[in-house]
Order: structure tokens, then sequence, then C-alpha cells
């Protein structure tokens, strides 16, 4: 029954946003296996079940980002204990959505759980955490800027602005300059807008170039749910989104209708290796029409 009720609020919001990749229910049967790929010595990339989750190894303990899906907790915390002895003592979330913040219940409630304070609204109004009692809900908070830890154990959190939601967070692992991203790049597609959390198609592109130039030292990205990516990459990102924006943009203004809009747009030829998914598309130029007040 309470498995039920979380797959259907998850499903629910997949339908509106047209049925994505981000938001896909999490499997009823078969064996949770997490697959890790070795990013830096003491820096993991767990895959499977959800979103990539990171795994970052210091001298006291385990800090994690993201937990994945309903009951992909425990197995993250499994994987971890073949790759460290040490305790798991943080948990950062990049954003609200189930397939992202769910196994935070199967946490110990010792750990510590720290997101962006609009995050910690959207996740107030998460039925897992009312079911849980608040276990697995966020502790702390930040707006802008946190750092977490010192020294070769840094760890920067930031936040610039709407996009995927209104609470994608940065995380920054100085040291090993690397970020996770999120699912505000969730890999090389059209971004998944969650108008209900505070998304925004206007803003996306400038939160991802604010990211870019804001965020010193990185040259490699933990996405969403894609591979690792480059710097350059998200430098392009983040043009991709605000080449869209125009396109679409330009054609509000026109008086041109959505749907013409979507039936047309091409994406340009000098982005290589991008998704471009059709339902995506029309529901990406709608909540841009939207926001412009067409
Ligand atoms: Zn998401």
């Amino acid at each position: 029954m309470r498995r039920a009720t979380v797959l259907c609020g998850m499903i629910a919001v997949g339908a509106l946003s047209l049925g994505v990749a981000a938001f896909q229910p999490p499997a009823q049967q078969g064996p949770k296996v997490v697959e890790v790929e070795k990013v830096k010595d003491n820096l993991f990339m767990l895959k499977g079940g959800g979103g990539n989750t990171a795994v970052f190894v210091t001298a006291n303990g385990v800090t994690v980002v993201d937990a994945k899906n309903p009951g992909w907790g425990q197995p993250i915390l499994d994987k971890i204990k073949e790759l460290t002895p040490k305790p798991v003592t943080l948990l950062i979330n990049t954003h609200t959505h189930g397939d992202h913040v769910s196994g935070n219940v199967e946490f110990p409630a010792t750990v510590d759980i720290v997101v962006q304070e609009n995050t910690k609204t959207n996740m107030e109004k998460m039925p897992i955490f009312k079911e849980s009692g608040g276990k697995g809900m966020a502790k702390r908070t930040f707006k802008d800027k946190m750092t977490l830890g010192s020294g070769k154990d840094r760890v920067d959190l930031y936040y610039f602005g709407r996009g995927h939601t209104n609470g994608d967070a940065w995380i920054v692992f100085p040291e090993l300059r690397v970020v996770h991203a999120g699912d505000i790049f969730s890999g090389k597609n059209l971004p998944l807008l969650d108008t209900n959390n505070g998304g925004s198609g206007v803003e996306i592109g400038d939160t991802l170039a604010k990211a870019h130039d804001g965020i010193k030292g990185v040259d490699t990205i933990i996405t969403g749910h894609s591979t690792l990516m480059t710097w350059n990459d998200l430098a392009e990102y983040a043009q991709f989104n605000k080449d869209f924006l125009r396109d679409v943009r330009a054609a509000a203004t026109g008086g041109k209708a959505a749907d013409d809009v979507a039936g047309t747009w091409k994406i340009a030829d000098k982005y290589k290796g991008y998704t471009i998914q059709d339902a995506r598309l029309k529901t990406n130029v709608q909540v841009v029409y939207k926001e412009v007040g067409k």
C-alpha cells in the first residue's frame, strides 16, 4: 500500500511531464544492482535505480549525494560497505525528485541531510516523508552557498537559480575538481522542466551559465542520469538551452502556435550526440510559451 502510494505520486508527476526518464517509476521486480564507476581514488559514481549517486570517502566518514528510488537506500549502503569501512555521515540531495531522495528514508537516522532550502520545502510535500514520520527529511538547508568540511574533505554547495526545479544544488568536491550537477544537467538532452516544483525554461540556460562561470577549478561533472561530462560540455549545454529559448521566444513573439514550433524546431548541427524526444520538445515549448505569457 505504502509503495503503491509513492508510485502513484511519481506516475502522476511523470504523466504531467509526458513521461520522461528522470521520472521512471522504480522497477517492481528483480535484484537491485548498484554499479560502481570509480571517478577518483576516493570518489565513486553509483549507477542504477534512479539518478546517479556520488560517494565521497573522507578522513572520518562518507558523504553521499542522492539516494535513488524507493528501496534503493539499503543497496547503496551495502555497496558503500564494499568500498570502505567508514560510516556514512552526510547525505546531500541535488533536488526533490523521487528518483534522487526516496532512498533517504533507509539511511541511519544519525546521518546529517543537507539540501537547498527550496528543495526542503518541495520534499515536505512528498508522501514518502510523511509515511516515514519525517525520517530522511533534510535537517539543514542552504540558500546560495554552503561549505561543509575542510581541506581535502571540503564540499561546496551552490545554488544558481531555477532550472530543472527551483532547488537544484551543485555539489562541488574542490580537491578532486569534480561537481555533481544533478538533473539540471541530466545528460545531453532537452531538460525536464518540473514547473510543479519551480522549474523554468526561461531561466535554465542562464542558471547553467552562472554555474559554469561561478564554479572554479572543476573539470569533471557527474550528471543526473548520464555519463561523466566535462566542463566544456556544461558550457555547451548552457548555450544549447539559451539557443532553444531564443528560438521558442522568437516564435512566440512572432505569433506562431506552440504546436507548430514543436513540430518544426530542429537542433543545430553543432550539438553532437544530443537526444531530442518529441514529447519533451512539445512540453518544453509549452512551458516557455506559458512563461512568456503566450
Ligand atoms: Zn529530477
